[in-house]
Formats: structure tokens, C-alpha cells, sequence
């Protein structure tokens, strides 16, 4: 987003509509479909509203896999490439950002999920380049309440018994006028499997946080962040250390944002390779904001 929250730079952002499918509760109390979407074109109507976008799912059981390879595929391509990368999931509460970005990660979920799958997917291209190229990863998650940003990686191997520690963390002003989350623990990951581990047991912090869980996830954005330096090693030079080849070294990172409810969201910022997913519930009780969010996306085209 820049100055205004106007997003710019046409080419670097692209939108995608997630239309979960009706949930049970919604069929109980007889809520209808009121989106419907044009075949073949990524293309949604509500009432006499029509929008186009990057990209149109409409809740099948193809639609996580179609998400991936269409919208996120390339991003982890470009992560690589030494981009920085960010996906935001935004939507008012209940159409599906935590489920589609697998922020409430656990073992039955597995592999549902765009965090999830991102992880895969690097972890995959390092085995394939793993004899060229030595990488360091590491990972942070953490979520921003009433203006205060938590670190849901704080405290996770204590006892579980006892609430996670919630001290806020302190947000520093960087001399080149960034800012710097003071103290965030980025931990060091070597597998997919201790990423999930990161991740579960950050959700875990998120969803046990506060004493009200659905009010405060459903207020919160969630950030789970994957840092990445790539240094390029040769083959031919291997009694040479690397630190002394003087080859270039590539940093680059991966947002994944869990937005707060967009009834009542503040827009965040963030640079690079830019993804917009807006999740929509289709049920006709939520057509007001819906639309609101429909209107809002194709805005951020
Ligand atoms: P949000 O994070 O936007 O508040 P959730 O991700 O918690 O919404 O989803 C709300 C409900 O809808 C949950 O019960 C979730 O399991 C269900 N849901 C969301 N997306 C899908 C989907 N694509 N397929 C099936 N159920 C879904
Ligand atoms: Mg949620």
C-alpha cells in the first residue's frame, strides 16, 4: 500500500477471490448463495454487481491446489529470485482468511492451507539446490492487537499450562525511517517439519492468547514471516570457505498475513511481490459485507 493506502504498481499486485463454500451453521438457519460466478471468466456477480479480478475460486475441493499453482507457485519462484513476497488474506470474519492461509495449523488440518504449502514448496526447491546454493531460514509469527504487535513465538516451550507470555513488543524507528520490531525471535529452521512446528505452536499462542479467542483472532492480523539468505556455492571451489569467494548473497522474505476482520480492519502495509486474496463467505446474510470486500479488492487492483 502506499501514501493513502493506495496500492500501486498495476503488475505487482494481483487479486484473487476465495468464495467459501455455504457452512453448516449458514445451511441450518437457511442461508442461500447470493454470489454467483461467471464460468470460465474470473469474474463474480452479487445482485447487480459485477467484478473482475486476477483470479475467481469458488469453494471446490480443487480450489486450495488451484490457489497455490496460480497465485503463490510464482511467488515462492520469486522468493527465490531474491524478492520479497506477501500474501494477505482479507475479509470479514468467518469467510474462511485463517483456514485459507492455515494459520490455525495442527496436525489434522496438515496439509490444508497456504502457509503450509509455501513451506513445502521451499523446502522441496532447497533439496533440489541444496549442492549449489546453502541457505539459511528462519521464521517469526506474530500478531498485531489494538496497535500492540506479540510475538506468538514468545514462550512456546514452556509448560503449556500457563497462558503464553503477552508483554507487547517494543516498535522501533530504524535510521533509515523503517521500523524494527525490538526482540521478535526468529528462530532458525532446517525442515519443513520444525517450520509446522513453529507454526502450530504459534497458532496455538494466538488462539489461547486472550480469554476471548474469537473476538481477539478475529480482531488480529496474524504475520507469519520466512526470511531467507541464499549464498551461491561452487562446485568447484569447495576448499575455499564460502565467506571468502566473495559470492553474492540473496535475502529475501515471506510474508503470509492473516488480516484482521475487514468490518473493522486497519490496511497494512508491505513491499515487494505483492498477492491480495479476498475471501468471501457466499451466504446472502453476509452480501452487505461481502460486497464491501469485493469493492475493496478490485480497488487494490
Ligand atoms: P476467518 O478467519 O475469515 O474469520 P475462518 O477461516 O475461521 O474465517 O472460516 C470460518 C469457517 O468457515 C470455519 O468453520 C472454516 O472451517 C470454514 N471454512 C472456511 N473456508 C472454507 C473452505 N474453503 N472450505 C470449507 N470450509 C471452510
Ligand atoms: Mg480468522
Amino acid at each position: 500500500l502506499g501514501p493513502n493506502g493506495a496500492l500501486h504498481n498495476k503488475d505487482c499486485v494481483k487479486v484473487a477471490v476465495n468464495i467459501r463454500p455455504l457452512i453448516t451453521a449458514e445451511l441450518l438457519v437457511g442461508c442461500t448463495d447470493c454470489i454467483s460466478v461467471v464460468p470460465g471468466e474470473p469474474q463474480v456477480q452479487i445482485g447487480s454487481h459485477a467484478f473482475t479480478f486476477d483470479h475467481v475460486y469458488s469453494g471446490t475441493s480443487s480450489s486450495s491446489y488451484r490457489i497455490f499453482e496460480d497465485c503463490i507457485s510464482p511467488l515462492v519462484d520469486a522468493f527465490f529470485g531474491g524478492y520479497n513476497a506477501t500474501v494477505l488474506a482479507y475479509g470479514q470474519t468467518g469467510s474462511g482468511k485463517t483456514y485459507t492461509m492455515g494459520t490455525n495449523y495442527n496436525a489434522e488440518s496438515n496439509s490444508i492451507g497456504i502457509i503450509p504449502k509455501v513451506m513445502e514448496s521451499i523446502f522441496s526447491k532447497v533439496e533440489e539446490t541444496k549442492d549449489n546454493s546453502e541457505f539459511l531460514i528462519r521464521v517469526s509469527f506474530i500478531e498485531i492487537f489494538k496497535e500492540e504487535v506479540f510475538d506468538l513465538l514468545e514462550g512456546i516451550s514452556s509448560t503449556k499450562s500457563s497462558l503464553p507470555h503477552r508483554a507487547p513488543i517494543q516498535i522501533r524507528e530504524t535510521a533509515n525511517g523503517g521500523i524494527s520490531l525490538h526482540g521478535v525471535l526468529e528462530p532458525e529452521v532446517r525442515s519443513k517439519e520444525e517450520m509446522t512446528s513453529f507454526l502450530s505452536r504459534g497458532s496455538i499462542s494466538r488462539a489461547t492468547g486472550s480469554t476471548n479467542m474469537n473476538a481477539q483472532s478475529s480482531r488480529s492480523h496474524a504475520i507469519f514471516t520466512i526470511s531467507m539468505e541464499q549464498k551461491k556455492s561452487s562446485h568447484f571451489s569447495t576448499a575455499t570457505p564460502i565467506d571468502e569467494v566473495g559470492d553474492d548473497i540473496l535475502c529475501s522474505k515471506f510474508h503470509l498475513v492473516d488480516l484482521a476482520g475487514s468490518e473493522r480492519a486497519k490496511r497494512t502495509g508491505a513491499d515487494g511481490l505483492r498477492l491480495k486474496e479476498a475471501c468471501v463467505s457466499p451466504a446472502d446474510s453476509n452480501a452487505e459485507e461481502t460486497l464491501n470486500t469485493l469493492k475493496y479488492a478490485n480497488r487494490a487492483r
